[in-house]
């Protein structure tokens, strides 16, 4: 089976179940876990922050970054395909009761200064005023567009004059900074926090992390508790990250596989598959995306549902070019 479903379902490498096994441990609650704390610098290093901090998953990075820039009741501006607002359970409104306003981001999801402008909720007696703004990058659900730096520098200057903080969900920043050529610290400098999945492209078997200033971080590090995300010997699972950091500079080769797989099924009957930014291929296929997914699976291809005639399709590290090729042929075949 060719799983295409996402860049999630890699295992971790030998070199990474070495890492884990020789990881040095210590009580992460207590601040004691020297592979943590190596991770945790390392990272906030690589994105040009003062600080960062390591949660299990990307969700919970987006969820604690919501709840320490805001007060509750506050609004949080959102492009309406955002992961942070479609795929975390509502967990604005759960865990920092937030209103969300949705902005739309067109077809590549991209946040103007003028969407920030139009969303803008000032607080007075009737209005609950905007605490937060949320951009992503690469955007997911629009294709794994990469959002070049001077496009997240102007939504974060047009909030920063209101006064409202940026959060950047970066699940696949370096999927961003792979395909832009640019470097992950430049894709975070205006946004006041960023997350990043190692879990993802980078092939970790869990984590994320959240980065940001020393004074963010310490919050973060409280909410992180609050909501039962403060590991003890978290070393094990920090260790295989740290060899996940290193994985960045193969994205390149996870991109032209997904032009590849693109192009090829872009010349099949029924299917039509715009050139991909990174490692997402949206194809959009004439029968209901459901019964294109089942042939694939019965042919041993796997991809998920994108919408009702749009299916998505991730290239990763345990897929390589002779796989998009097998997987085209199966797909064709079907
Ligand atoms: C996967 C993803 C997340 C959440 O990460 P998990 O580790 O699965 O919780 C957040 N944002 C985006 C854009 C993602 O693709």
């Amino acid at each position: 089976m060719i799983d295409l479903r996402s860049d999630t379902v890699t295992t971790p490498s030998a070199e990474m179940r070495a890492a884990a096994a020789e990881a040095d441990v210590g009580d992460d609650v207590y601040g004691e876990d020297p592979s943590v704390n190596d991770l945790e610098a390392r990272f906030a290093d690589v994105v040009g922050t003062e600080a960062a901090l390591f949660v299990p998953t990307g969700t919970m990075g987006n969820q604690i970054a919501a709840r320490v820039h805001t007060e509750r009741g506050q609004e949080a501006i959102v492009e309406r395909e955002s992961h942070i607002y479609k795929w975390e359970v509502g967990g604005l409104a759960q865990h920092a009761d937030l209103q969300v306003r949705t902005v739309d981001g067109g077809d590549r999801g991209v946040i103007t200064p003028g969407a920030v402008a139009a969303g803008y909720v000032e607080a007075d007696a009737h209005r609950p005023g905007t605490g937060l703004v949320c951009l992503e990058n690469t955007h997911n659900s629009r294709g794994g567009t990469a959002i070049a730096a001077d496009r997240i520098d102007a939504a974060c200057e047009a909030a920063h004059d209101r006064d409202v903080p940026v959060h950047l969900d970066g699940a696949r920043l370096f999927n961003a900074g792979a395909a832009l050529d640019v470097d992950v610290a430049r894709l975070a400098r205006a946004p006041d926090s960023v997350m990043c999945c190692l879990s993802k492209g980078l092939g970790a078997p869990v984590g994320s992390l959240l980065a940001g200033s020393e004074g963010f971080v310490a919050s973060a590090r409280r909410v992180r508790k609050l909501l039962g995300g403060g590991m003890r010997q978290a070393g094990i699972v920090a260790a295989p990250g740290l060899v996940a950091l290193s994985n960045r500079d193969r994205l390149p080769a996870d991109h032209e596989n997904a032009r590849r797989l693109a192009a090829g099924l872009d010349e099949l009957a029924g299917l039509a598959a715009r050139e991909p930014e990174t490692n997402i291929v949206l194809v959009e296929t004439n029968a209901p995306a459901e019964a294109f997914l089942e042939a694939c699976e019965a042919a041993g291809v796997l991809g998920v549902p994108f919408g009702e005639h749009v299916v998505r399709f991730c290239t990763h590290l345990d897929v390589d070019r002779e796989d998009v090729e097998t997987a085209i042929a199966r797909i064709e075949g079907r």
